[in-house]
């Protein structure tokens, strides 16, 4: 490995070493340093992520905040794309799903009726010496038999339950009869308006309520940046069917959201179904699976898809009085408590998986030459936080100008980036990392014959276009993309 390369690599990561431990890095020994060149790592991607304003910690100027981070400006464009291709798939193609947006705060009682307040549970144990706390099942076995601290050798405590909730009181008083929660799941907001939506929408079964929010766990060990975290957001869809016929529409479910990542373009060999064992099916689920994501470190739940039986819609008539049985009034008036199958994904999760998956490092120096390694976020261009990028070769000589005119052409269709700093090469360099699809720079030539040149990020071909073709153009391109590298 050339010494220059291990500069360049040092240079990269240390901008972010704040909050990443990388001495694991710098102890490594040289050959297994060079493993990690090409290849996504959590801590590149973490360290790009910040470096570019994807996500930064929070509160990081106190410390930060575990469990909680902020989406910056490339961030926040990302996952509302994210989202809006979510949403798109869920709602707009189909004519029997449509939206809500319920409250985070509930009333108490619907996370009695819920079983949240009696199962939402993790089994913890805390250290009398060092006060480390764990989960129960995430120590290895011998250390709990023995109640002896897997950190300190220190004496355990005795495995309680945990309750998962972030709890609160509402208005003044802290007693009892004021507790209010952060809702730890968007579905019960789904169920409690169920009747609402049939009757002001004449829904008529089977159909289905989407929505998307934040949700909140207490969990005690957050890790793998933004994988596991205590505020989070859902991209969930609840579909009311028939008794009889949910294992039909469970199956259905599981092949469109399977076709949804196909149609995100994302690696497929990157996922896979995992269905839950008797001792992971949730206390409401009579089939689940999830499709897990090969992240880079390892496979891991991104999606599930759940068979939640009758459970949610009886437990709330019981403990609500309310009548939640759906009268089919097409047929003879029959009444039935619809059972409801879930599609239930990460929005801040799917935002990880889609940057793990177009990270590339990617050797480009001609043959011959001193290596040349150039990080590219290969995003789908629906996806990509900046669409096009304009780059006058030249601020002067009224090169600017013209790049700053394309720029307000564009703006209406698309999301731009202006940069008009730096050697150009380096300025593709940055596109590149920001997974911009496109770049338009504006040279000499374009002020003689009015042509562009259109560089594509993937290939990073160049071509020529003709300045009122552009947008055109670029419509064709996006229409067409297909990843192939
Ligand atoms: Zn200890």
């Amino acid at each position: 490995m050339k010494l220059y390369m291990i500069y360049v690599y040092f240079t990269r990561v240390t901008v972010t070493s704040v909050y990443i431990n990388w001495s694991i890095l710098y102890n490594k020994p040289m050959s297994e340093l060079q493993e990690y060149q090409g290849k996504a790592t959590m801590e590149k991607i973490t360290s790009l992520a910040k470096r570019r304003g994807f996500v930064f910690q929070s509160s990081e100027i106190y410390g930060g905040q575990s469990g909680a981070w902020d989406y910056g400006p490339l961030g926040i464009e990302l996952k509302n794309r994210i989202q809006a291709m979510w949403w798109k798939e869920m709602t707009r193609l189909h004519d029997n799903i449509v939206g809500l947006d319920a409250s985070i705060l509930m009333h108490p009682r619907t996370w009695e009726a819920s079983g949240h307040v009696e199962n939402f549970t993790d089994p913890l144990v805390d250290c009398k010496k060092c006060k480390s706390r764990f989960r129960a099942d995430m120590i290895p076995e011998e250390n709990l038999a023995a109640k002896k601290c897997p950190d300190c050798g220190g004496e355990l405590t005795d495995t309680r339950k945990f309750n998962l909730m972030f709890k609160s009181h509402i208005g003044p008083a802290e007693d009892s009869a004021n507790i209010i929660y952060l809702r730890p799941e968007t579905a019960q907001g789904i169920y409690v308006n169920y009747k609402n939506i049939i009757q002001s929408n004449r829904m008529k079964i089977p159909f289905g309520i989407a929505q998307v929010g934040k949700a909140f766990r207490n969990e005690i060990t957050t890790k793998n940046f933004i994988f596991r975290t205590c505020e989070f957001e859902q991209m969930e869809m609840q579909y009311f069917v028939k008794p009889g016929t949910d294992v039909e529409w469970f199956n259905e479910w599981r092949k469109q959201r399977w076709a949804y990542y196909e149609k995100l373009g994302v690696k497929m060999d990157h996922l896979r179904w995992h269905q839950h064992g008797a001792d992971e099916l949730a206390h409401y689920a009579k089939d689940a699976y999830d499709i897990q994501y090969l992240f880079p470190m390892g496979w891991r739940e991104l999606e599930g898809v759940h068979n939640r039986t009758d459970y949610d819609l009886g437990r709330h008539s019981e403990f609500s009085g309310k009548d939640m049985q759906y009268i089919d009034q097409e047929n003879n008036n029959e009444r039935y408590i619809p059972y409801i199958i879930e599609t239930s994904a990460g929005l801040t999760r799917n935002l990880l998986m889609i940057l793990c998956d177009a990270y590339d490092e990617e050797q480009v120096a001609e043959k011959g030459n001193d290596d040349d390694w150039r990080t590219v976020l290969r995003f789908h261009p629906d996806l990509a936080p900046i669409t096009v990028a304009i780059l006058p070769l030249m601020k002067k000589d009224g090169l600017a100008e013209m790049a700053q005119d394309i720029r307000k052409e564009l703006q209406d269709d698309y999301s731009t980036d202006y940069d008009q700093s730096g050697a150009i090469g380096r300025r593709y360099r940055r596109q590149d990392e920001a997974g911009t699809p496109f770049c338009v720079t504006v040279d000499y030539q374009s002020k003689e014959d009015g042509t562009v040149t259109l560089r594509f990020r993937d290939s990073m071909e160049q071509v020529r276009v003709p300045r009122q073709e552009l947008a055109a153009r670029l419509r064709q391109e996006i229409k067409s993309y297909k990843r192939t590298k």
